[in-house]
């Protein structure tokens, strides 16, 4: 529903994340971007039906991801809000004043079936993950990852031991990083992980995106706002 980037020309582009999860029978919203009127406009446009959602899940407390929770609360109030680690008394409170029932994050929980949030990972800030775990696969939903893919991913596979990374999709924090570091976080996610579908957005950074693109087309799956990536 967010991204830095849209290719819809009635659907707008803003620097943030939100992305609407179907699992079955879980409707989800990972992120929210930087503002409810965006966040609105563009759920519209999609006809995304925000009062049937579950739950929502805040990775982090940069604004970019927190800013459309009042939109939220409005058209789907008492929803539980997923928040980091040591944010109740901000964020925590916002999300409240706006309908909205906070629950915050301080270690793995599993409030859907198959549906995990991570424990918190330091950045800083605090941030966690969504994973969707399938037949032995994992998806994870990634906000800006700030703890890095080496350590983010760690954690997540220490924690389901023999299950493997299927896919990630999100923010993987690397605009304006050395391609040194690039190089370092794909050789993680293609080798050590075997991960076998990345959708990079938001913070991910262009060349993640073109090394990925030219190296591994089978692995790499472009998108934006109003995308649908199925995995
Ligand atoms: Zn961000
Ligand atoms: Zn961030």
């Amino acid at each position: 529903m967010v991204d830095n980037e849209s290719r819809n020309h009635r659907l707008k582009g803003a620097y943030g994340l939100s992305l609407y999860i179907e699992y079955e029978t879980t409707y989800l919203v990972f992120d929210t971007g930087p503002s409810s009127d965006l966040l609105q406009l563009n759920a519209e446009a999609l006809n995304v039906d925000m009062e049937l959602i579950d739950g929502v899940i805040v990775s982090h407390i940069h604004s970019d991801h927190v800013g459309g929770m009042p939109y939220i609360g409005w058209v789907s109030p008492y929803t539980k809000v997923y928040i980091p680690y040591d944010s109740l008394l901000s964020l925590g409170r916002t999300a409240r004043s706006h309908g909205l029932v906070p629950v915050e994050v301080s270690e793995w929980m599993n409030p859907w079936p198959s549906v995990y949030v991570s424990k918190p990972v330091s950045g800083p800030p605090w941030e966690h993950f969504l994973v969707i775990e399938d037949s032995g696969r994992l998806v994870v939903f990634s906000g800006c990852m700030h703890p890095g893919v080496a350590k983010t991913l760690s954690e997540i596979s220490t924690y389901f031991e023999d299950k493997r990374i299927y896919g990630v999709i999100g923010g993987f924090h690397l605009a304006n990083a050395p391609k040194k570091h690039v190089l370092k976080a794909i050789d993680s996610l293609v080798y050590t992980y075997g991960v076998r579908k990345v959708v990079p957005l938001h913070c991910s950074g262009e060349l993640f995106k073109s090394i990925l693109s030219k190296e591994y087309p089978d692995i790499y799956v472009e998108a934006g706002v109003g995308a649908t990536v199925e995995f």
